[in-house]
């Protein structure tokens, strides 16, 4: 017999782990459950069509296409726009490089050209001069300049909106294609306020996770010009991405699309609230000042990171490990204001 405590999230663990730990809700689940499929191969899954067009049409995109991970849709995105040999801008810590198992170098043969910046973000000024002269052979040709916003490891810092304003133009200037990893562009959004349109016309294409914050099980989007899709499609299916009546988790991130936006502030607050509550923890240096969802707290004895990780998991909160001495906390949407409570006092305990 099936036990029906697999369908029941944890009451025991406050989870900060990553907001990517997040279980769908009741609602989210009638909605999957209820949602109309079809084989969207042959592009006739209607709730994946009415997904990708709310999230086109969300950031001022011609179409989008629903995909089965954030690396998935960046890994594409790079795909498409950069040829064998030619070269990725990007920050030394971003995900599409760190965290994505080499897929720059194994899927696309592409070069990286690594800049460091201020928590993950890097600026125009930095990247025109690692734009390589395309008369001279020796270099690789600069083909894609990629954002992170908010930057993970950079503790969801946000990028400041005329800084993206000055890189768009710059790469718009020299016909160089400008990508965003967007896995938390909602957190990002509601702290710089812009509507998603005016700043989805910043970049050529966009990822967007559904799995993180908005509490999705499954998903992410990409977003860009009709033309550039329809490469990314022919992409996904040589990727093995192309699934059938996939609309039945697609329904699930159209839910978080028009359900789980407004709420990101809270995860805001939340995040702000655990910030003051390891700032007065004796074990804590320092906390990276918060932005958005993620807390990076950096331990005066570095050597006893594990044992403050273990000490949380005892108490019944769950955090990971960030680096030497570092420790990361994200809040998400099941994240409550009376976990957030349990959790300043055990830290105000420690
Ligand atoms: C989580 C994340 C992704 C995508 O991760 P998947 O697990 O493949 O969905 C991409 N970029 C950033 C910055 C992320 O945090």
């Amino acid at each position: 017999m099936t036990s029906s405590r697999i369908f029941v999230k944890s009451k025991q663990m406050i989870d900060l782990r990553s907001d990517t730990v997040t279980l769908p809700s009741s609602e989210m689940r009638t909605a999957m459950a209820n949602a109309p499929v079809g084989d969207d191969v042959f592009k006739e899954d209607p709730t994946i069509l009415e997904l990708e067009a709310y999230g086109a049409k969300l950031f001022g995109k011609e179409a989008a296409l629903f995909c089965s991970s954030g690396t998935q849709t960046n890994q594409i995105a790079i795909n498409v726009h950069v040829q064998p040999g030619g070269e990725v801008i990007c920050h030394e810590e971003s995900h599409i490089y760190k965290y994505e198992g080499g897929g720059i170098a194994k899927n696309s043969g592409a070069s990286v050209r690594l800049l460091p910046g201020d928590r993950g973000r890097i600026t125009a000024a930095a990247i025109s001069k690692w734009i390589n002269p395309a008369h001279d052979v020796h270099f690789p040709l600069t083909q894609l300049v990629s954002l992170e916003d908010t930057a993970n490891r950079g503790g969801g810092a946000v990028y400041d909106v005329a800084e993206i304003a000055q890189i768009s133009s710059l790469c718009k200037a020299l016909n160089l294609p400008l990508h965003l990893d967007g896995a938390r562009v909602f957190n990002a959004l509601a702290v710089n306020g812009l509507d998603p349109a005016a700043y989805g016309a910043y970049y050529d294409s966009i990822s967007v996770c559904l799995s993180k914050g908005l509490g999705a099980p499954v998903g992410s989007l990409l977003l860009g010009s009709a033309t550039f899709i329809e490469k990314a499609r022919r992409v996904r299916k040589v990727m093995g991405g192309g699934m059938r009546q996939a609309g039945i988790i697609a329904a699930g991130g159209l839910y978080a699309l028009q359900n789980n936006v407004e709420r990101i502030p809270l995860d805001h607050l939340h995040a702000k609230q655990l910030e003051q509550a390891l700032n007065t923890c004796p074990q804590i240096q320092e906390v990276v000042p918060v932005q958005t969802n993620i807390v990076v707290a950096i331990l005066k004895d570095a050597s006893k990171r594990d044992i403050f990780i273990e000490q949380l998991k005892e108490k019944g909160i769950l955090c990971m490990a960030f680096g030497p001495g570092m420790i990361r906390m994200v809040t998400h949407l099941d994240i409550t204001a009376s976990d957030c409570e349990f959790c300043i006092e055990t830290l105000q305990k420690m």
